[in-house]
């Protein structure tokens, strides 16, 4: 168990890598609070869970991530009910396909709003919390196009572009906090929308990845296992790679 006794906050908990990432941290014992964008999608994840382990210690919420006030209450509920707050994932993301001269400064500014502003309120958030009991964990879901870009949607690698520079900073900041931040990057990651890729499509894209598979969310999961455990003591800082050493 490498992660007994902890309590942690997903966030983008309800499906894909954040689930993943939610039952991952149950399954090695932390306790965990799982925010999704709406009500009914969180309490189908809890319902999920459920039927896995009736006796997962997991709560659901869905505040506005783009709301500090939202936010800090939503903390404390997960306080109140569990005491702290060790561990927090950043998750929660879109991504966008836009051409440049098709995209439009509302759908880059809502890009922006998630991607990056709601992990600094998160992280912001946190690491009050954090810095008052000794310490903690944050962690954040950046990209491969994070690294290469990509050939169109541009507000997306953007945006993972900022969360290495705040992941890199806040490590330089917060070390001395005993708050360590690092983030995972994964490559093509089987959540529903690539499963539901026909071969034609996927298999292309598989023959350019050296591991010659896409990536499971379960793979992105145990990275966030890895890294929040205190295994990882002495890393902070990093962009960990969880990609199959795709290339672009
Ligand atoms: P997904 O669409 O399956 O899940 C996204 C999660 O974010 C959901 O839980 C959803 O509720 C939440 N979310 C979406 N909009 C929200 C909002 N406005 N407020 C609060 N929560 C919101 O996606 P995924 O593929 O599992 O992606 C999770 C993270 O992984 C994202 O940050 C994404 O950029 C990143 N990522 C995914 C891949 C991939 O191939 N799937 C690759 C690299 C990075």
């Amino acid at each position: 168990m490498l992660l007994e006794g902890k309590i942690a906050v997903v966030t983008g908990g309800t499906r894909g890598i954040g689930y993943a990432t939610v039952k991952a941290f149950l399954e090695q014992g932390a306790k965990v609070a799982l925010f999704g964008s709406r009500e009914e999608t969180v309490k189908i994840a809890l319902e999920k869970l459920n039927e896995e382990n009736a006796d997962y210690p997991v709560i659901g919420l869905h505040p506005n991530l783009m709301d500090p006030q939202e936010v800090k209450s939503a903390f404390q509920t997960v306080v109140d009910e569990f005491g702290r707050i060790d561990i927090l994932v950043n998750n929660a993301g879109i991504s966008q396909r836009d051409k440049i001269f098709d995209y439009n400064i509302e759908d880059f500014e809502m890009i922006m709003n998630l991607n990056v502003n709601a992990v600094f309120i998160c992280s912001k958030e946190a690491a009050s919390l954090m810095k008052n009991q000794g310490g903690g964990v944050i962690l954040n879901t950046s990209s491969m196009v994070s690294l290469y870009g990509q050939p169109a949607g541009a507000g997306y690698p953007t945006s993972k572009f900022a969360v290495n520079g705040m992941t890199k900073s806040l490590a330089r900041e917060l070390g001395k906090d005993h708050i360590r931040v690092n983030a995972v990057a994964p490559g093509v990651i089987k959540t529903d929308m690539v499963a539901a890729l026909p071969d034609e499509v996927i298999q292309p894209i598989i023959n350019t990845i050296p591991l010659r598979r896409v990536g499971e969310p379960e793979d992105v999961a145990n990275a966030f296992v890895f890294l929040a455990s205190d295994m990882a003591s002495y890393i902070t800082g990093v962009i960990l790679s969880v990609d199959g050493a795709t290339m672009s």
